[in-house]
């Protein structure tokens, strides 16, 4: 068995990582898995603790740093995320991909500490007015946040693609599923995720 990516994505609020990588994860159970983070925001209708997140208080959230569990984190709308490393770690020792949707801070932290076993894939939006039309249609947020997502989107979000490995474009939901999975089967064929090769050929 190849050895398992770390399948990071990120990408602007409203430009469907959610629902892509839940549609990646749904066509590929027997591969990939997703990692669950934890963070110290509320709980939203629907959501299940260890499911969707860990629900911390901030001083469980402390603790979390202080015994080292924290492979990174950051700070979104006034509310701490954090990849838990015993979650990742379980994943990857048994051969087992992990897919996470963290901001691009993040994402550039795990690639630093965990380099090759992990992909970044940049989620693009198809335009700034279709991320603002998504945003108003998901009815979440009021105006006002809804156009503090789009200012930290433009300022500080969209031009960091070029740190990152891939970019999809999420203009169609079934072509950038497609792409996603074109990815991940790719990083599958890596030389270096298939080490063993010449014991079994
Ligand atoms: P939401 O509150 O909408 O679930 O997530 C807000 C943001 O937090 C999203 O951009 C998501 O990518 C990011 N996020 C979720 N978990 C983590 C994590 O473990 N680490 C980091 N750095 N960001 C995260």
């Amino acid at each position: 068995m190849s050895r398992g990516v770390v399948f990071v994505i990120s990408g602007p609020s409203g430009v469907g990582k959610g629902t892509l990588l839940n549609a990646l994860i749904d066509r590929n159970k027997d591969k990939i898995g997703y990692s669950v983070s934890a963070t110290t925001r509320d709980k939203r209708d629907g959501e299940i603790e260890g499911v969707h997140y860990f629900f911390k208080t901030n001083e469980e959230f402390d603790e979390l740093i202080k015994i080292g569990d924290v492979l990174e984190y950051d700070t979104y709308s006034g509310n701490r995320y954090g990849t838990l490393k015993s979650v990742l770690m379980d994943a990857i020792n048994i051969g087992k991909s992990i897919a996470l949707d963290i901001t691009v801070p993040g994402a550039m932290a795990l690639k630093e500490s965990l380099k090759n076993d992990v992909v970044t894939v940049f989620i693009m939006p198809p335009s700034v007015e279709v991320l603002r039309q998504r945003l108003t249609d998901r009815n979440r947020e009021g105006l006002d946040e809804i156009e503090e997502r789009i200012r930290f989107a433009v300022q500080s979000e969209l031009s960091k693609y070029y740190d990152y490995d891939y970019v999809v474009i999420n203009n169609d939901l079934e072509k950038a599923v497609d792409d996603l999975e074109n990815i991940l089967n790719a990083e599958f064929l890596r030389v270096n995720r298939n080490p063993d090769l010449l014991d079994k050929v």
